[in-house]
C-alpha cells in the first residue's frame, strides 16, 4: 500500500509498507535521471533514463557479498534493508544492510555531484565484529539492463596512450548478440602480451539517430575491469576491482570500512563527443581541484630538461631558464637526471653544486614556476644519509619480495616499494614533503611505477598471496608478483598514495602535480581527482602525441592532457610548426634543446607559444570539444575542433599527413549554428580569411589547402551574428 509520497527538491521518494518495507528514490541532473530501489535484501538500479529517450530497464539487484571469512571459516552473511538507519536527500541515496552475524553494515550509495553529468556510485562495507575479517569481491556495479535482441548497439572503449599509442587507441565496436569484453586497467598500461589497458571507461549507445545511451567509469587507479556481456534480451555490465587472479580477498580490522571503487553511471545524447562535452566538464568541476582551475594560466606551457636527457647541471638549468623565458612558457620542468641515485632524491653534488632551491630560485626570479621530476616510491641501493636503500634492513620489507643479491637499480628506475604498507607511507609523506619543500617545487612530476605490482609479502596489511600459485619476476629493473593478491596489493597502495597527495595537496595549494607513471600508463578518473594532468604517452613523435590526445579527449579534460614534443626531422618551417602543433591541443610541454633552433624557428616558437596563451587555451580550459577527423594515421588528414558557444568562438587544428596526392581536405565541423555566419581566419595564410555560414561549415565542411606533407594549419573561427 502506497502510504505516501515525499517530494524533496529533485528526489522522489515513494515509502510504501507491506510486508516488506520497500523504498524508491530518484536522483536526477539535467542528462541523467536514475530510479533506484531498496529490496528486502539487495538494492537495485531500476532504470537509467536519459531525458527525452527510452529508460534503460534493469533486470537484476545488486549482487551483495554472501560470505566473510573470521578466523579461516567461512560464515555466510544474511542482508536485511535497514530503512531506519537509510537516507534520502536532494543530492544522495543512501540504503543501509546489516548483517547481524557476522556483525557488518553496508551502505549502497548515489551521489549527485552536479546539476549535469553522471551520479556517483560506492558500496561501502563497515566490520563490526570485534575481531578482524576477511571479505570476498564486493564489484562496485553490475547492472543487466534488458534490450530488444534486434536492437542496434555500438560499444566505444579507449586505450591509454602506454608507451606507443596503438594504431586504433579509440575502438567503436558493434555489440552484438554473444559480446563478450573485458576491458582492465592498472598503473601498468601496456603489458606486451596481455591486451592493452583502457582508461576504466565504457560508453553504450543505441546505433540510430538519437545517438544516445550510457557510459560509466571508474575513479580508482589500482586494478579494476569492466566488462560488458550481451546475450538475448540482456546486456550486463559490471564495473569494478579486477577478480583475477582469484579469489581476492581483503582484510578488515575492528570498525574498518571497505570501500569500493567509486564509479560513476551518466546518460548522454550526441554520441561519444555528446558525452565527451558533458563528461569533461563534470571531470572538471567534481574531480579537479579547484585551486588550479581557478590559475587562468593553468594549463602551463613547459619547458622541459629531458630534450638533453640525464645530461641536466647547474649550467645547463641555467642556460634553460633564460631561454624559457626568452620563449614566454610558464615552467622550467626538470626532468630526470639532478639526483644523486635512484631512491637517493637529493640534487648530485657535482651537477648541482649549490643544490636545486637555487635553480627553483632563479626561475622564479625570471618570472617561471619550478617543476621536478622524483621517482619517489622506488628503491635503489644508495647508502648516503636520507636514501631509500634497498638493502637497509628497516625498510628491506617494504620491498614487494627480497631482491636478490645481484639487484641493481636502473639509472632512474629503482624498485617499487609497497606503499600500503604505513611505515612506507609515512617515510614516502615525510619525503616528498621535504623534496616539495627545501626544492622550492610548484609542480612535482611522479614518474616510475608508484603502485607495487604485487606483493610476496605475508605481514602487509593486504592478503597474503597465493603460495601455490604465485610468480615472481623482474621488468623494468624492479621485480614484480602475479598471485591472487595482486588486486589487494594495489588497493591499498593506491589508497595510501590517495592519502598522500591529499595532504600534499592540503598543505600546499598552489603546488600541481604532473601524473608520469612511465608515460600514459595511469589514466583513470581516481588519478584525475588527486592530480592536475597527465603524461598521455612515452612516445613523442608528431603522430603519437596526436593520437594519444584523440583517444584520451574523449573522456578528460584536453588541460589535464599533457604532450611532449621531443626532437623529429623539420626539414622545413612548416614541419616544425606540425610538429609543435601536435603537442598544443592540450597541456603543451616542449622537451627539445631550444638552444639548437635556428633563428626562424626560434621566432616561431615564440609566436606559437603566445598564441598558444593568448588564443589557445582559454579554448582548451572551456570550450566543448569534437573529434572531426577520423584518428590519426600520420598519412591522411586529421583534425580537433575546439567550440565555445558562450564566447561564440573556436578553432580547428588541421594536420595533412604524409599523404601526397591531397593537397585539401574538408573537415565537416560540429556545435555551431546552421543560421549564423562565422568569420574564419587562416593563422598561415594558408588560404585567404573568409565569411561562412554555418549550414556551410557543418555540410561542406571547413575546407583547409596545404602544400607541404606534415605541415598543419590553425583556423580561428568566431560568431558573427
Ligand atoms: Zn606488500
Amino acid at each position: 500500500m502506497l502510504l505516501r509520497v515525499i517530494y524533496i527538491g529533485l528526489i522522489c521518494i515513494s515509502l510504501s509498507l507491506g510486508i516488506s518495507a520497500q523504498v524508491t528514490a530518484r536522483l536526477k541532473t539535467l542528462d541523467t535521471e536514475l530510479a533506484v530501489q531498496a529490496g528486502p535484501t539487495s538494492p537495485l538500479v531500476n532504470t537509467l533514463g536519459v531525458p527525452g529517450q527510452t529508460p534503460w530497464a534493469n533486470q537484476s539487484s545488486e549482487s551483495l557479498i554472501g560470505f566473510v571469512e573470521i578466523a579461516s571459516r567461512q560464515i555466510p552473511c544474511t542482508w536485511t534493508f535497514n530503512p531506519n538507519a537509510s537516507r534520502v536527500d536532494d543530492q544522495r541515496v543512501e540504503f543501509v544492510y546489516d548483517s547481524s552475524s557476522p556483525h557488518l553494515r553496508l551502505t549502497w550509495q548515489w551521489r549527485v555531484r552536479q546539476t549535469y553529468g553522471p551520479v556517483e556510485h560506492q558500496i561501502r562495507i563497515e566490520n563490526l565484529e570485534p575481531q578482524e575479517i576477511w571479505i570476498p569481491m564486493q564489484d562496485s556495479l553490475a547492472m543487466r539492463w534488458q534490450i530488444d535482441p534486434q536492437a542496434s548497439l555500438q560499444h566505444v572503449y579507449i586505450e591509454k596512450g602506454a608507451n606507443t599509442p596503438s594504431p586504433v587507441g579509440t575502438h567503436q565496436v558493434t555489440l552484438t548478440d554473444g559480446y563478450h569484453w573485458t576491458g582492465l586497467s592498472s598503473t601498468y598500461g601496456d603489458l606486451g602480451d596481455e591486451p592493452r589497458e583502457i582508461i576504466p571507461w565504457s560508453l553504450v549507445q543505441r546505433d540510430d539517430a538519437s545517438q544516445t545511451g550510457w557510459y560509466a567509469g571508474i575513479e580508482f587507479s589500482g586494478r579494476t575491469r569492466i566488462s560488458l556481456t550481451r546475450e538475448k534480451d540482456s546486456l550486463q555490465a559490471t564495473l569494478g576491482l579486477n577478480p583475477d587472479p582469484a579469489p581476492f580477498r581483503t582484510r578488515l580490522e575492528p570498525t574498518e570500512v571497505f570501500e569500493s571503487p567509486v564509479v560513476f553511471l551518466g546518460g548522454f545524447q550526441g554520441g561519444p563527443d555528446g558525452a565527451g562535452n558533458v563528461l569533461r566538464r563534470w571531470v572538471r568541476a567534481v574531480l579537479g581541484n579547484p585551486e588550479t582551475w581557478n590559475d587562468r594560466n593553468y594549463p602551463w606551457v613547459v619547458n622541459n630538461s629531458w630534450g638533453g636527457g640525464m645530461n641536466i647541471n647547474e649550467e645547463v638549468a641555467a642556460r634553460m631558464i633564460g631561454e624559457a623565458a626568452e620563449l614566454g612558457v610558464d615552467m622550467f620542468h626538470v626532468d630526470a637526471g639532478w639526483f644523486r641515485e635512484v631512491g637517493d632524491w637529493y640534487p648530485n653534488p657535482q651537477k648541482f653544486p649549490h643544490g636545486l632551491a637555487v635553480i627553483a630560485d632563479e626561475a622564479h626570479k625570471h618570472g617561471l614556476k619550478f617543476g621536478l621530476w622524483v621517482d619517489w616510491t622506488q628503491a635503489g641501493l644508495s647508502t648516503e644519509a636520507g636514501a631509500l636503500n634497498a638493502r637497509d634492513p628497516k625498510v628491506h620489507d617494504w620491498m614487494v619480495t627480497d631482491l636478490p643479491a645481484d639487484w641493481k637499480p636502473e639509472p632512474f628506475k629503482g624498485q617499487t616499494i609497497d606503499l600500503g604498507v604505513p611505515e612506507a607511507k609515512q617515510w614516502a609523506q615525510r619525503e616528498v614533503e621535504r623534496i616539495v619543500t627545501d626544492y622550492h617545487l610548484d609542480m612535482l612530476e611522479h614518474d616510475g611505477y608508484l603502485v607495487a605490482h604485487g606483493c610476496d609479502r605475508t605481514d602487509h596489511p593486504h592478503a597474503a598471496p597465493d603460495p601455490l600459485n604465485k610468480c615472481i619476476y623482474k621488468s623494468w629493473g624492479s621485480y614484480w608478483v602475479d598471485s591472487s593478491n595482486s588486486t589487494d596489493v594495489s588497493y591499498h597502495a593506491v589508497r595510501a598514495y590517495y592519502d598522500i597527495y591529499s595532504k600534499l595537496r592540503h598543505d600546499h595549494p598552489g603546488l600541481r602535480f604532473e601524473m608520469c607513471n612511465d608515460g600514459g600508463r595511469m589514466i583513470d578518473f581516481g588519478s584525475a581527482a588527486h592530480g592536475d594532468y597527465f603524461s598521455i604517452t612515452d612516445t613523442y613523435d608528431p603522430l603519437s602525441n596526436r593520437r594519444a590526445f584523440y583517444d584520451t579527449s574523449h573522456v578528460l579534460p584536453a588541460a589535464m592532457l599533457e604532450s611532449y614534443v621531443e626532437k623529429w626531422p623539420v626539414p622545413r618551417i612548416e614541419n616544425f610548426r606540425y610538429m609543435l602543433r601536435s603537442g598544443m591541443m592540450g597541456w603543451f610541454t616542449i622537451m627539445l634543446d631550444t638552444s639548437a633552433w635556428s633563428k626562424e624557428q626560434h621566432d616561431v616558437a615564440k609566436q606559437e607559444v603566445s598564441f598558444y596563451k593568448q588564443e589557445l587555451r582559454p579554448l582548451i580550459r572551456d570550450a566543448n570539444l569534437y573529434h572531426v577527423s577520423a584518428r590519426p594515421d600520420g598519412v591522411d588528414w586529421d583534425g580537433i575542433e575546439y567550440w565555445d558557444p558562450e564566447h561564440m568562438r573556436g578553432v580547428v587544428y588541421a594536420f595533412r599527413g604524409s599523404i601526397e596526392s591531397e593537397r585539401m581536405h574538408s573537415f565537416v565541423l560540429k556545435g555551431v549554428r546552421t543560421s549564423a555566419r562565422y568569420q574564419l581566419q587562416f593563422r598561415d595564410h594558408s588560404s585567404p580569411d573568409r565569411v561562412s555560414t554555418g549550414r556551410d561549415l557543418m555540410d561542406r565542411g571547413l575546407t583547409v589547402e596545404l602544400a607541404w606533407p606534415n605541415s598543419s594549419e590553425i583556423v580561428s573561427i568566431r560568431q558573427m551574428d
